[in-house]
């Protein structure tokens, strides 16, 4: 029989080494790019380097702005301001962010029962329903008609439905774990005042150039006003240009057009309602989808879209409909993404954090835990001392299976769909570009054995758990059809639905509503939140 864990990793981040020897020969650092990359690795390095001698300086051009979006994360940002020693009630406020408990895929599917589904942040608790969970989906793959739709059985969806915020009352004993909404251009403002309160340097200047060694190391870079800035190692997070690590050192890069096919996004924001839900909403449109973002002060919008299949004005056309926004004023952002990745995020004396390294679209918010994934295992690289060229291969290998394994997750929702409205969902539903592991994945699955070994032994796992596979696949309905169910036997229909909803709404009255907990929090200026942390 099957099990699902719900863990492949740890929550926190690798603590900093004390012992760490970092090698002599990084002395200075410097990030070319102050987006969320730039200013979230700048802290991260700070944390470790800063204490072993070594100078970090941001270099950021007023001339380009930044990519401006990316409102939604996983449960992965909770361990980034944790490890810094950065309280939600400081962070929080100044970046007007809410609670996300997970995200409801709306229309993805057309088989009813299936129409919609959440997939849910883990949580302690759910180790009482994965049980019956994984029972029932692997019963009704065998053809048994019983509840296998994916929402019945986890907290999260539960607190979701609700608005209610995943932070439970003091007395209940389970850790529920949870993501948060943020505003981008806030957080990098946030992070930017913290990193040079911390001793990071920072100057805004416009590379123009970079000069490389006769090893073809990366040298110095030089600005508009003519000034050389050297340094022993160099980050880069210059957005999708990959200013140093795609133009300069030439590090291939791997396009994931052939099964991937969105490549363009148009934004607008929405007023915030009464309630704030605790949960993104994606709903598939003609030709992508589109994202609902709840902020303290806003709603965020968009529509991820496939720029083979629609133009730009049909993209916003169709947005503006499907937000009501149709005769409005409110402006749109228009957006083009490059998606793929680099061949190598750490390439001589490069790293390429961000959107400079690569992209998988949107869909499940996962770029900051890239750019988290990416800092802490340099960190762990760095402090054990090894720069060298195995090392480096080693540490481009793990980044990429993580690349690939969330890539194959972000894939099955688009593989999966049975949308017959447009070319677009047609083509998505017949790609054949699919990875080694996800087809075995598919043909396990669909003959009924275990997915298990798969998402455990292949790159699958490496972007998500056992839990979230379940999910996906139950939640788009990839059952025999309904009229082929047959009566499930003794064992099959064990657990009963009414216990499970039972104790799901019992455990939801220890959680608040999302607003009522946000006006809660105690807000903290930033100078006040600052004294505090130098104390
Ligand atoms: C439509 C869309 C939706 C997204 N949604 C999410 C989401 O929900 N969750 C999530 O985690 N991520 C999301 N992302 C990704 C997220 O926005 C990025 O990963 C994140 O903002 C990091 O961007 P960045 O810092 O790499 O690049 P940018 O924000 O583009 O920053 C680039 C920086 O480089 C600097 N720069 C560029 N050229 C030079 C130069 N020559 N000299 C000096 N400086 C230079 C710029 O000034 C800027 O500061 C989304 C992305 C898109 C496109």
């Amino acid at each position: 029989m099957p099990t699902a864990t719900l863990f492949n990793y740890t929550f926190s981040l690798t603590q900093p080494n004390p012992d760490a020897h970092v090698p002599a020969t990084i002395r200075k650092l410097v990030i070319v790019g102050g987006g969320s990359a730039g200013w979230m690795a700048a802290m991260m390095l700070a944390d470790a380097l800063l204490p072993k001698g070594i100078e970090i300086e941001v270099l950021e051009s007023p001339v380009v702005g930044i990519i401006g979006v990316g409102e939604g994360s996983t449960p992965w940002l909770r361990g980034f301001f944790d490890k810094l020693g950065i309280e939600e009630a400081e962070w929080m406020p100044a970046c007007n962010a809410t609670y996300k408990c997970g995200i409801t895929f709306d229309r993805w599917s057309t088989k009813p029962g299936f129409e919609s589904y959440f997939h849910p942040f883990a949580s302690m608790l759910d180790n009482l329903t994965m049980t019956q969970f994984v029972h029932n989906v692997n019963a009704r793959v065998a053809g048994a008609d019983v509840h296998a739709h994916p929402n019945r059985f986890f907290i999260a969806s539960t607190l979701a439905d609700q608005n209610l915020a995943p932070k439970p009352n003091r007395n209940f004993p389970f850790d529920v774990w949870y993501g948060y909404h943020f505003d981008a251009v806030l957080l990098g403002q946030f992070l930017q005042k913290k990193a040079i309160a911390r001793g990071v340097k920072y100057t805004s200047c416009h590379v123009k150039e970079v000069r490389q060694d006769e090893r073809g190391d990366i040298a110095a870079v030089v600005t508009d006003s003519g000034e050389t800035i050297a340094a022993d190692f160099f980050v880069d997070c210059t957005g999708f240009a990959g200013l140093l690590i795609q133009q300069a050192l030439k590090t291939p890069f791997v396009s994931y057009s052939s099964n991937l096919f969105n490549d363009a996004a148009v934004a607008m924001p929405t007023p915030i309602g009464d309630d704030i839900p605790s949960q993104t909403v994606s709903t598939a449109m003609r030709h992508g989808w589109s994202w609902k973002i709840p902020l303290t002060e806003r709603f965020g919008n968009g529509y991820v879209y496939s720029s083979a299949f629609c133009s730009a004005d049909e993209a916003e056309r169709e947005l503006r409909e499907h937000l009501g926004l149709l005769d409005s004023p409110t402006p749109a952002r228009h957006l083009k993404m490059k998606i793929g990745r680099v061949t190598k995020h750490w390439h001589r004396n490069c790293l390429a954090v961000g959107l400079s390294q690569g992209f998988i679209e949107p869909l499940e918010a996962t770029a900051l835990l890239f750019i988290q994934h990416t800092l802490s295992n340099f960190v762990e690289f760095v402090e054990a001392g090894d720069l060298g060229e195995t090392a480096q291969d080693r540490y481009n290998q793990r980044v990429n299976e993580h690349f690939e394994g969330t890539r194959d997750y972000i894939v099955t929702h688009y593989k999966t769909n049975n949308r017959t409205d447009t070319e677009y969902w047609r083509a998505n539903a017949s790609n054949a570009n699919l990875s080694e592991p996800l087809q075995e994945l598919f043909r396990m699955w669909l003959s009924g054995r275990s997915i298990v070994p798969e998402v455990t032994k292949q790159t699958l796992g490496r972007g998500y758990p056992v839990f979230s596979w379940y999910c996906i696949l139950a939640g788009m309905g990839i059952f025999p059809d309904p009229e082929s169910l047959r009566a499930p036997t003794k064992k099959e229909a064990r657990y009963k639905m009414s216990e499970i909803d039972n104790l799901l709404q019992r455990s939801a009255l220890n959680f608040r509503k999302q607003k009522e907990l946000l006006a809660d929090i105690p807000r903290k200026t930033p100078e006040e939140a600052l004294q505090i942390y130098f104390w």
